[in-house]
């Protein structure tokens, strides 16, 4: 018995309101591939397949011609020319960022630039790109990488993502054309990426670690300074191809960031979306079918599992499973990022079957779920040790257990007297059931940030609808009163 690899997709290029590329001239940047403006239905059609697919997508996000103040416009190293960001500010530059804030439960907002590429002089022509110098491999100055980094902040802020506002910086970074520079232990004069990254706010990449041989990164995966960097790959939908999905078919990807650009979520023509996004529905759906994989939630559960996958053994007995986590690494940096684990079972739900009581070492697990074939059980943040689940299945759905459809992070759950209490970190604004059959009388959240909206009765339990005000998610309790005796 296996712990099911993750799955998941990086979008990258979001932000560009002009999708023509011009790359390939060597001056101006390389942009979407599609010789026309972005649209705000081509941010809709992305939150779509969000929705139906259950989760959050990665967003990365290009925000030079976002910049209403042109606060780019300062620094040669991110422009061409003075001419290259369009200083005509539009409604629709509103409208796209209005849109981004308020589905963050579906469409998280990474960090990928602010121009692309990167300028190193007045001749006007660009080197690759914006994070590392890919040309000369070798890293662009430690200064110019923060005022890359402020750039981006301040044209964040122009939108009202700032502290104030309670938003906070993104957590995800994806370097343009895989410009990571790698180097997690650096010697006098040098600096890491991971560092200055995990400064403003970053926890998780992701890039194409085949670009960089010369700074030698682990094929696998790694820790840079507190960012926890994972290899992804192409697998033929290349970065301008409209409606494409990965040609190498499932079983044979190795890594489990599967790279994706806007393009290929998108349709040449507004009819044909639906069909594009149906196309990467069903893609889910036979990732979902396959028994070792399953689609995460969002990155930071992608993350946790795939440490899951690195370290921990299971073994299957009857009517329970050894969790044997005492491989996984105590330092601060493993201990950060592997946070819930998921299991993934078979189960024949045409005979009404469920995993009626589920315990580990005696303990209730936070939360549970069924899809087509599988159910899916989500434990806590395991200690380094071993551990017995125990279940029994049966005609009766679990009690007292978060039925996960939603896309946060349910990390634990607890009964202090006459409460029950549900710890996670909660994105956007959707609604979470708890199935019960106790006499639920208040659901409160013990953080400012978590707003409960309202919650109602179900024929299971209830059903709680809530907004967490940062856009990068909110580490909060749901603490659910009930009548006793
Ligand atoms: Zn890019």
């Amino acid at each position: 018995m296996q712990i099911p690899r993750p799955f998941a997709i990086a979008i990258d290029d979001l932000g560009w309101m002009d999708g023509e590329n011009e790359g390939y001239l060597g001056k101006g940047p390389y942009r979407v591939g599609i010789k026309r403006k972005m649209d705000i239905s081509d941010y809709e059609a992305v939150i779509s397949l969000a929705k139906k697919v259950g989760v959050r997508l990665q967003g990365l996000f290009i925000l030079g011609e976002l910049d209403r103040e042109n606060v780019a416009r300062n620094i040669p190293t991110i422009t061409p020319t003075q001419t290259v960001w369009k200083d005509t500010k539009s409604s629709l530059q509103i409208e796209v960022m209005d849109l981004v804030k308020s589905h963050s439960a579906n469409l998280e907002f990474g960090l990928h630039g602010v121009g692309h590429e990167y300028w190193p002089d007045d001749s006007g022509f660009f080197k690759r790109a914006e994070w590392y110098n890919l040309d000369d491999k070798k890293p662009w100055p430690e200064q110019s990488i923060r005022t890359h980094l402020d750039c981006f902040v301040k044209i964040m802020a122009q939108y009202e993502m700032t502290a104030v506002h309670n938003h906070s910086f993104p957590k995800t970074f994806v370097p343009c054309a895989y410009s990571y520079y790698w180097n997690p232990s650096p010697s006098f004069g040098e600096y890491s990426m991971g560092a200055i990254l995990k400064e403003y706010g970053v926890r998780y990449a992701n890039t194409d670690f085949t670009m960089i041989p010369e700074c030698s990164p682990p094929i696998d995966g790694g820790f840079d300074q507190g960012v926890h960097v994972m290899n992804r790959f192409n697998y033929g939908n290349l970065w301008h191809m409209i409606g494409q999905l990965p040609m190498i078919p499932i079983k044979y990807q190795n890594t489990d960031f599967i790279e994706t650009h806007w393009p290929n979520l998108l349709a040449q023509d507004t009819f044909l979306q639906e069909e594009v996004t149906q196309k990467w529905v069903d893609y889910y759906r036979e990732v979902n079918n396959h028994p070792k994989r399953y689609c995460s939630k969002n990155t930071a559960q992608h993350h946790s599992q795939f440490l899951y996958c690195k370290y921990t053994k299971l073994t299957k007995k009857e009517h329970s499973i050894v969790i044997d986590n005492t491989e996984m690494p105590m330092d601060d940096q493993h201990q950060t990022v592997a946070q819930n684990l998921v299991l993934k079972i078979p189960i024949d739900r045409t005979k009404n079957e469920h995993f009626q009581q589920i315990s580990l070492d005696g303990k209730a697990i936070p939360a549970y779920f069924e899809f087509d074939d599988y159910a899916y059980l989500f434990l806590p943040k395991l200690s380094n040790q071993k551990y017995t689940l125990d279940y029994t299945i049966g005609k009766q759905l679990p009690q007292d257990i978060v039925w996960h459809d939603s896309t946060c992070n349910i990390n634990t759950i607890d009964f202090p007297k006459d409460q029950i209490r549900i710890n996670g970190i909660f994105y956007g604004e959707q609604s979470i059931q708890f199935l019960t059959k106790k006499e639920i009388h208040s659901v409160n959240s013990n953080n400012p940030l978590l707003e409960i909206l309202s919650w109602k009765k179900t024929s299971n339990g209830i059903d709680i609808s809530f907004s967490a005000k940062d856009m990068q998610g909110v580490k909060a309790d749901l603490l659910l009163g009930f009548q006793t005796g």
